[in-house]
C-alpha cells in the first residue's frame, strides 16, 4: 500500500455516530464516512473487510490514514487493550430464539442495512445508538450483529 504518512488528519465536519465515527447518508442507508472515502480514493472494499485508521482518530477521514482489513486484523489490534466489544454470544441461540428474533425484531431493517449495522457495531458503537438511527429496538440490532437474525446476510462476526 502506498500512503503519505505525513498528511495531517482531516477531521470530519459532518454527522457522527454516538461514539464518534463520521457517518453519511447513502440513499436510505447510514454508512460510515470512512467507507465512502476509502472507496473513492482506494477502490472497492472487499466483503468481510472493515475500514480502519492508522492515526487513532475516529473522526479522521484523510484517505491516506485509512486502510481496509478484516475483523481479525481489528481484533489483533485491540486484543491488548480489551477495548473491542463486538457483542459475542456466549452460546448458540436456540431454534426458537432465531425464529422469534426474525419475527419480532427485523420489521424496519432491510438486507442492505445489515452489513452496515454490523460494521458500526464492530467499530464499537453501542447497539442502542444504532437502534435509534434505524428506529428499531436495541435487541433487534444486537440480534442482527450477533447473527441470530439475518442469517442469510453474510459477513457475520465470527463466534468467539
Ligand atoms: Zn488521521
Amino acid at each position: 500500500m502506498t500512503s503519505r504518512v505525513d498528511a495531517p488528519c482531516q477531521i470530519w465536519g459532518g454527522t457522527y455516530t454516538g461514539n464518534g465515527y463520521p457517518v453519511i447518508r447513502r440513499g436510505h442507508l447510514t454508512i460510515l464516512a470512512r467507507r465512502q472515502v476509502f472507496e473513492t480514493h482506494h477502490g472497492e472494499i472487499l466483503e468481510g473487510q472493515i475500514v480502519m485508521d492508522t492515526c487513532g482518530h475516529r473522526g479522521c477521514v484523510e484517505p491516506t490514514h485509512l486502510y481496509a482489513g478484516t475483523q481479525s486484523d481489528r481484533m489483533r489490534a485491540f486484543i491488548a487493550t480489551g477495548q473491542f466489544d463486538g457483542g459475542h454470544l456466549d452460546r448458540q441461540p436456540t431454534y426458537e430464539e432465531r425464529a422469534r428474533g426474525e419475527r419480532i425484531h427485523t420489521a424496519k431493517l432491510t438486507d442492505e442495512d445489515i452489513p452496515f449495522i454490523r460494521e458500526r457495531a464492530r467499530m464499537g458503537e453501542k447497539h442502542g445508538e444504532i437502534a435509534k438511527d434505524y428506529g428499531v429496538s436495541r435487541p433487534a440490532i444486537s440480534y442482527a450483529v450477533r447473527g441470530v437474525t439475518w442469517t442469510h446476510i453474510p459477513d457475520l462476526i465470527p463466534k468467539a
